[in-house]
């Protein structure tokens, strides 16, 4: 299986959707806690990298390399 890339400001798809209907999230924190930001109602949660990595379903849009 190929191993997930994923940066900072790139937008992700999650397992599962956010409760207000997005599925579309932007990775505005990358550490060993990951915070993203949901782009429908801008709310944002802080997860560890692991479970990240564990709910992340794909990359929606990659950030342009700065
Ligand atoms: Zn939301």
């Amino acid at each position: 299986m190929e191993a997930k890339t994923y940066k900072l400001n790139d937008v992700v798809e999650m397992k599962k959707q956010h409760p207000c209907g997005t599925n579309a999230w932007k990775i505005i924190r990358l550490g060993a806690d990951i915070r993203i930001k949901c782009t429908g109602c801008q709310h944002s949660v802080l997860i560890p990298r692991r479970e990240f990595e564990k709910k992340l379903k794909k990359v929606l849009i990659e950030a342009p390399e700065q």
